[in-house]
């Protein structure tokens, strides 16, 4: 099942409440936060969105 589209928009980042963007690459499906100060990539996991900010992965 797909991420559906009405889910993203009630999505925020758990670290700095900024909204998620939907960033899904071929192989690994990402939700990232659109502040450019945070950034934090949340894993999606059996379409499941990860939104933890332990298991984020901070950008470089
Ligand atoms: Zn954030």
């Amino acid at each position: 099942m797909p991420l559906e589209a009405g889910l993203l928009e009630i999505l925020a980042c758990p670290a700095c409440h900024a909204p998620l963007n939907d960033r899904t690459t071929a192989e690994t499906p990402e939700l990232v936060c659109t502040s450019e100060e945070c950034g934090l990539a949340y894993p999606v996991r059996d379409d499941i969105p990860v939104l933890l900010v332990d298991e984020a992965r901070r950008p470089a």
